[in-house]
């Protein structure tokens, strides 16, 4: 069973990188920071509020999540849009931070992943903790102003403004106590600033194949 672990910072290029690889190795793809931010959608829409640890967690635990590649339905809630809204992406990794929710959210992706036989899932703890024998454990990462650039041309805004919405969200998600995100000794880091999709893409697969024709992974 392939796993393929892709952590980082926000604008390092996960998804696009995650989405592309999983198509060339025919596996299905997981965005894991699509789920907190269904359950941080969630809290906001039921004015739970995000402090609350237990009610929260709640949510998690009683959701019906239903993720695929491009749509996220929570509940019977289209919420596919609104989480990448700004009130969500806000508030994110303060529910990030909650114990309980990554205990939930972490068992579900365990449990998608062997319901689809491995998978290429991204997020911030997925080499560390969610899948410590991942085939490969990559860490993207890019310069703060190419990641700031990157999410203006997504969704608009200030790049200042974004730079530095996106540097505090980094330090949460890195300085929380479960688990931070982090770089594993094992894991392959690729800075994507100045690499085409296609590159770094041809490089991840050519590194499970070494993988797998030597029955080890070398980093
Ligand atoms: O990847 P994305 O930017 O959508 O993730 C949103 C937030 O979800 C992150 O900033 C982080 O707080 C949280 N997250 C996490 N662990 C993961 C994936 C995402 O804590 N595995």
């Amino acid at each position: 069973m392939i796993i393929v672990a892709i952590d980082g910072p926000a604008g390092a290029g996960k998804s696009t990188i995650a989405k592309a690889l999983a198509e060339k190795l025919n596996l299905r793809y997981l965005d894991t920071g699509a789920m907190y931010r269904a359950v941080t959608f969630a809290a906001l829409t039921r004015n739970v509020q995000l402090h609350d640890e237990s009610a929260v967690a709640e949510i998690a635990r009683r959701s019906v999540l239903m993720i695929d590649d491009d749509s996220i339905v929570i509940d019977g809630v289209d919420a596919t849009a609104a989480i990448r809204g700004a009130e969500v992406t806000r508030s994110v990794s303060v529910v990030a931070t909650n114990s309980l929710v990554r205990t939930e959210l972490r068992n579900r992706q365990r449990q998608w992943v062997s319901e689809h036989g491995g998978g290429v899932v991204e997020g911030r703890d997925i080499g560390s903790v969610v899948f410590p024998d991942a085939t490969l454990k990559v860490y993207l990462t890019a310069s703060p102003i190419v990641r700031a650039r990157r999410r203006v041309a997504q969704s608009g805004g200030d790049v200042q403004q974004i730079a530095a919405e996106i540097a505090e969200r980094d330090q949460r998600d890195s300085s929380r106590s479960d688990s931070p995100l982090m770089k594993t000794v094992d894991s392959i880091t690729v800075d994507t600033s100045d690499r085409a999709i296609e590159d770094v893409v041809a490089q991840l697969k050519q590194l499970i194949a070494d993988n797998s024709a030597n029955g080890e992974f070398v980093a």
